[in-house]
């Protein structure tokens, strides 16, 4: 199976990529790791990609796309693969579908893993970290015995500026605004499952599953 996958921050679409590639027994693409085995491999997008980077630029999207159509042609991903956090951009999505037909594929099926936006403020703005020793908390998912007092050491718990309010807030927004116009151009061409993500993690891995047809 061929498939995308989408979700905004603390939708779990890392945890279900993790455990769909392994039962579906595809590679999990992911443009970071693309990225970085494409530098150390040197592959002639990679050396490209390398001295965008070097230069201090972003890297073209003809560049990133070349990369995904060297990957993609690997043996591999012959019987499939799962791409994460590519596309990005109407223009990638574009690129990406003439990509795919210059391969002789298709994708099959992309996977939206939707989270109410309250919800996911709840799960993103809930973390608290202890000062002394690092301890990962969160108020809700996984709270200390004591109110803003760390289990294992006694020290204090606190918030990081990313796990903000306002600073989460900005992230959905950023995500909304870029998502949503790729939501439409899959859900046009047929191809987006929508997934309730505000389950337990095994219900929405098998709803993933009906909605991909296995
Ligand atoms: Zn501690």
């Amino acid at each position: 199976m061929r498939l995308l996958i989408m979700g905004p921050p603390g939708a779990g679409k890392g945890t279900q990529a993790e455990v769909l590639v392994k039962k579906l027994e595809i590679p999990h693409i992911s443009t970071g790791d693309m990225f970085r085995a494409a530098i150390k491999e040197g592959t002639e997008m990679g050396k490209k990609a390398k001295e965008y980077m070097d230069a201090g630029q972003l890297v073209p999207d003809e560049v990133v796309v070349g990369m995904v159509k060297e990957r993609l042609s690997k043996e591999d991903c012959a019987h499939g693969f799962l791409l994460d956090g590519f596309p990005r951009t109407i223009a990638q999505a574009e690129a990406l579908e003439k990509t795919l037909q210059e391969l002789d594929m298709q994708i099959d099926a992309v996977i939206n893993i939707a989270v109410p936006r309250e919800k996911l403020m709840e799960r993103l703005t809930g973390r608290r970290i202890c000062r002394a020793c690092g301890a990962s908390y969160h108020v809700v998912f996984n709270p200390p015995a004591r109110p803003g007092i760390c289990d294992k050491c006694g020290g204090e718990l606190y918030q990081r500026d990313d796990d903000n309010e306002a600073t989460v807030a900005n992230r959905l927004d950023v995500y909304e605004a870029q998502t949503q116009p790729l939501i439409d151009f899959y859900q046009v061409r047929g191809l987006l499952r929508q997934i309730d993500g505000d389950q337990p993690i095994d219900k929405v891995l098998s709803d993933i599953l009906t909605a991909i047809g296995k």
